[in-house]
């Protein structure tokens, strides 16, 4: 039997976000990083990607109706999001061609994502999840309502979650399915599949590879993209 890494990949762009943490007006997916969008940056890597056949971009609703030029110009469908990001990214796996074998979800607000995380995440989900992610360098409180800390878990074990997130793409669809008929909510699509649909392992991120959300963060990124472009990548 061929199993879903014999088939073709396809990644989902989720930019349905309000992206309103930035504060100003224009949406964060669309804020310019080295003069292009944020979203162009978080994209063309998989559009440009040899082993990733389809790829689908999640808009808010009233951008979706009205795609901006330098996204039309490209290789993507655009498909309307949803209240939550779990919502954008179901909206998403409706449109990925029933021939993909694993989808890669990322983060629209992820401009900086490299080639070869790309690939290690896709290697590595053939048969169950794998996650771009980096081991944790501070230590991580467990804080309740009241501020007070309830748990300080052994940092070792501990590893900040990224995207891209790669999955058998038929196990993402029906662990989604399951989820939205019970109303759970997830941050992450491996938190999804990890509950309904099986274990899912942890690849090399980067540090590079920030989700752009708070004042400042554009700066950052404009700063590691200089860096990483000296340094050939
Ligand atoms: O809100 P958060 O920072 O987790 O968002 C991560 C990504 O999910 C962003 O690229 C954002 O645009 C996207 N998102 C979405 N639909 C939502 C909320 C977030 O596509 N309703």
């Amino acid at each position: 039997m061929r199993s879903s890494a014999d088939l073709p990949a396809a990644a989902v762009i989720v930019a349905g976000g309000a992206g309103t943490r930035l504060g100003g007006a224009v949406r964060k997916q669309y804020l310019e990083l080295a003069g292009e969008p944020v979203l162009l940056r978080a994209l063309r890597p998989f559009v440009d990607h040899p082993g990733i056949a389809s790829v689908v971009a999640v808009l808010p609703p009233d951008d979706a109706a009205h795609p901006p030029s330098w996204l039309t110009a490209l290789r993507v469908t655009v498909v309307p999001g949803g209240a939550e990001r779990g919502d954008s990214v179901w909206n998403g796996l409706q449109a990925i061609p029933a021939s993909v074998g694993r989808v890669l979800v990322h983060d629209g607000a992820r401009p900086l994502v490299t080639r070869a995380v790309i690939d290690r995440v896709l290697a590595a989900c053939g048969e169950g999840g794998a996650i771009a992610a980096v081991q944790a360098t501070d230590t991580i409180k467990q804080v309740d309502a009241e501020g007070r800390i309830t748990g300080t878990p052994d940092r070792r074990a501990l590893w900040q979650a990224q995207t891209p997130q790669g999955f058998p793409a038929a196990r993402l669809l029906d662990a989604y399915r399951r989820a939205r008929a019970e109303g759970v909510l997830a941050t992450d699509d491996a938190a999804v599949y990890e509950r309904y649909a099986g274990p899912v392992r942890v690849v090399l991120g980067a540090a590079e590879n920030l989700k752009v959300t708070r004042p400042g963060d554009l700066e950052i990124a404009e700063l590691l993209l200089r860096r990483m472009a000296r340094d050939g990548g």
